[in-house]
């Protein structure tokens, strides 16, 4: 017999029992979205790959090693994007939506990186963005960290993650730190790790983040980036935090804070939770200000975030588990008899026309009475509407409410305005 052909390492199936919470969570994430006046933009999967090394840096993690890139048919370099905003700005560039005008944007939808899979991180995983252009001040970064401060709320998981914060200035006043930063390493090269002697001049301030706590205490005695913030950034900065303590969002300016990705400068921030291991970035975003001119765009000031939904699902889960799924139906059409199938299948039409917010699902294949309603028990269903013969011959219909036990016999016609009372 044939072997069996699986999915592809780090690219998940999501199954009916995950979409269904994952269905309310982006649900509550597009209510807010629209409460602050963003709109969806949809892009491509697959773009042309130099838009990526332009976008991201040839000495990014991303497109060093990450990238799926392919040739097309026609010899092309095609690339999964790794990341949303490339395409968005892309995009915007392409159908004059940025230049002179404001836009609020988001999108939702897989990401591919090559990566090693675990908790947390996929090959294949999904990105929720936010970008928006054409807005310079710090006021829209901070709507930026109030919009996700107002989901967490929803999800019910705001205890569970922290806000932090940095400034990594202007692209000069970076390059001029950036010069600081490899003379200090150059002289403590001996307490580098092989990750960190490599960034060091590809992306030296990557190294900032770095995980390795021997490399994390010598960084205490390195020049600090806030030092060469130029004055433009500092203000910048001092006006985010200011709007965010008027809001109230608890905050902690994290000075190794910094972004994998080259495009961006003044404000990083990222919302972090120490209840998912390592892996503890939900959502991570920032000013990008260079980036539209970058892809060939005329000069506009961006800012944007992009949430990982796995690690968004996993902390639902794990800190507020009554964030549920709704049931999959309200109620459960049942039938024994004959010509009862057909009544039934006929019945649930009549409900669905007259009260469409009501979820039925009509019992096929048969079983007796047990049978079916141990069915309706497992898609959750609250009633159970049930036909025999002389329910049918009769045009009435039963209503049992599964919780209480409690049932009553109704006019067919009745039944709908009553479903919907009880269901409320
Ligand atoms: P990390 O340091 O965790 O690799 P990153 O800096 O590469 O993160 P970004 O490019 O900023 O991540 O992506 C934004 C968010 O997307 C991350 O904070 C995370 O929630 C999510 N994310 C990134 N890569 C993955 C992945 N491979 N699997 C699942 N989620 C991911
Ligand atoms: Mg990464």
């Amino acid at each position: 017999m044939a072997k069996n052909i699986q999915a592809i390492r780090g690219m998940n199936d999501y199954l009916p029992e995950e979409t269904a919470l994952w269905q309310r969570i982006e649900g509550t994430l597009k209510q807010v979205l629209g409460g602050y006046g963003y709109s969806e933009i949809r892009l491509p999967i697959v773009e042309q790959t130099p838009l990526f090394k332009r976008a991201i840096g040839e000495v990014t993690d991303v497109v060093e090693k990450e990238m799926y890139t392919f040739e097309d048919r026609n010899g092309e370099s095609l690339t999964l994007r790794p990341e949303g905003t490339a395409g968005c700005v892309r995009a915007g560039i392409e159908h004059g939506l940025l230049y002179n005008q404001e836009q609020r944007l988001w999108y939702i939808g897989p990401m591919f990186r090559y990566e090693r899979p675990q908790k947390g991180r996929y090959r294949q995983f999904h990105q929720l963005g936010a970008e928006v252009f054409g807005l310079q001040g710090p006021d829209i970064d901070a709507e930026l960290i109030l919009l996700s401060a107002r989901w967490w709320k929803a999800l019910g998981i705001a205890e569970h993650v922290n806000l932090e914060l940095n400034s990594i200035g202007s692209l000069e006043a970076r390059a001029q730190y950036r010069d600081a930063l490899v003379a200090f390493l150059e002289q403590h090269q001996d307490k580098l790790d092989e990750d960190c002697k490599r960034r060091m001049y590809s992306n030296p301030l990557r190294v900032l983040d770095s995980k390795n706590a021997q490399v994390q205490t010598l960084l205490n005695d390195a020049p600090r980036l806030s030092e060469y913030l130029d004055e433009g950034s500092k203000e910048h900065f001092a006006g985010l935090c200011e709007l965010l303590q008027q809001a109230g969002i608890p905050y902690t300016v994290n000075e190794r804070l910094v972004r994998g990705l080259d495009y961006y400068n003044r404000t990083v921030f990222e919302w972090v939770t120490t209840s998912l291991g390592a892996q503890g970035t939900v959502c991570a975003g920032g000013r990008y200000d260079g980036l539209v001119e970058q892809l060939g765009g005329r000069a506009t000031p961006a800012v944007g975030f992009a949430m990982g939904m796995e690690r968004l699902v996993l902390l639902v889960q794990a800190v507020n588990p009554d964030f549920k799924a709704p049931a999959t139906i309200d109620v459960y059409v049942i039938s024994s008899g004959v010509g009862t199938q057909s009544a039934a299948m006929l019945l649930a039409e009549h409900v669905r026309n007259a009260a469409p917010q009501i979820k039925l699902m009509t019992n096929y294949g048969g079983g007796n009475f047990k049978k079916q309603i141990t069915r309706a028990d497992k898609w959750g269903a609250r009633i159970a509407l049930i036909l025999g013969e002389n329910e049918v011959a009769a045009q009435q219909v039963v209503v049992k409410d599964l919780r209480s036990g409690e049932q009553e016999t109704l006019a067919q016609s009745e039944v709908a305005a009553r479903l919907a009372l009880m269901l409320g």
